[in-house]
């Protein structure tokens, strides 16, 4: 079947300018050939510390950002081509949640006037259809009619979170891109916000990808996993596998270093020597050689292919 989603050797590069004239003196490949397909009603968690380029890859699935190459597909339409009246007819089907609501929603704006802004904005003409439909996107994420005319700043960080996701699902999308939708809440609350978002994925059919720095966030709502490091995806599995079963060093480290319950693969924590290196200025040959406990020889020279190592888990290693 069609996924949802497809992404063909999608790169993204930013010019760094210098000198009196900022001229381009360089370049920071911020994504760099990545592939990978999201099927209708799953979930796909890309995991990576900030810099590697996961936010930079939704926000080109989303088309803020222009690709510098490759291929987005949606619904199998290539959409990359699309010309901008294209764009925003597919834009109400795709929509993204935030990490910082607080950022994200207008001070100034009531809830009301929040949610019922992109119906305007989408054609939405009957005033008395827009209302309703606030009302009943507020009761499903969890608030209520008393919050209409409140603003931002008088909501706890969950409920501005529930407001956001209810900003997003308002116009019935069916991709839904959550950049760390609960870095910046309390632990406490970070359950209940997953929990809220894992049931409005069954109730309304959505498929999300779920951007976040650690793995033990998206655990429980992914069904495959991503791991980016420098712009690259350097491992892709099912869930269970990834975690169970994680074939790069990188993963291997990221596993370690947050407590996961029920994970038997943990061991020892792995302290990565050094820190990210510059994307203006990648390492030659693997990327994370500079970090990697296991580098070899070879893995200063030779880029490692990303591949299938075992049926449905790819990676990038020269161990494999
Ligand atoms: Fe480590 Fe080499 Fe594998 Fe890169 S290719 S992750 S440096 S072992
Ligand atoms: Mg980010």
């Amino acid at each position: 079947i069609e996924p949802l989603i497809k992404i063909e050797n999608l790169k993204k590069s930013f010019p760094i300018q210098g000198g009196v004239f900022g001229k381009k003196v360089g370049e920071v490949k911020a994504v760099d050939d990545i592939s990978f397909f999201i099927q209708k009603g799953e979930t796909l968690g890309l995991v990576g510390e900030s810099g590697c380029g996961k936010s930079t890859t939704g926000r080109m699935i989303l088309r803020l950002l222009e690709p510098t190459s490759g291929k987005i597909s949606f619904e199998g339409k290539d959409i990359t081509s699309f010309s901008h009246t294209e764009l925003r007819k597919i834009r109400s089907q795709m929509q993204m949640i935030f990490q910082d609501p607080f950022a994200s929603l207008n001070p100034r704006h009531t809830v009301e006037k929040i949610l019922e802004e992109p119906l305007i904005v989408h054609g939405v003409k009957d005033k008395k259809a827009r209302k309703r439909k606030v009302k009943e996107l507020l009761e499903i994420v969890g608030l209520n009619e008393s919050h209409l005319k409140r603003y931002p700043h008088q909501f706890s960080g969950g409920q501005r979170q529930r407001i956001g996701i209810a900003r997003a699902l308002i116009l019935n999308p069916k991709l839904i891109i959550a950049d760390e939708p609960v870095s910046a809440l309390d632990v406490s609350i970070q359950a209940q916000v997953l929990n809220l978002l894992k049931d409005l994925q069954k109730n309304f059919d959505l498929t999300y990808l779920f951007i976040a720095h650690d793995l033990g966030v998206v655990r429980h709502i992914s069904d495959r996993v991503g791991v980016m490091y420098l712009g690259r995806i350097v491992e892709l599995a099912d869930s269970e596998d990834v975690y169970t079963n994680p074939k790069h060093p990188y993963t291997e480290a990221l596993l370690s270093a947050v407590p996961i319950p029920d994970v038997d693969f943990q061991k020892e924590r792995i302290i990565l020597q050094g820190d990210v290196p510059s994307p203006a200025n990648p390492p030659k040959g693997c990327a994370f050689h500079t970090r990697c406990p296991y580098a070899m020889d070879k893995c200063q020279s030779e880029k490692p292919v990303f591949k299938e190592v075992e049926k449905g888990h790819f990676t990038a290693c020269h161990l494999h």
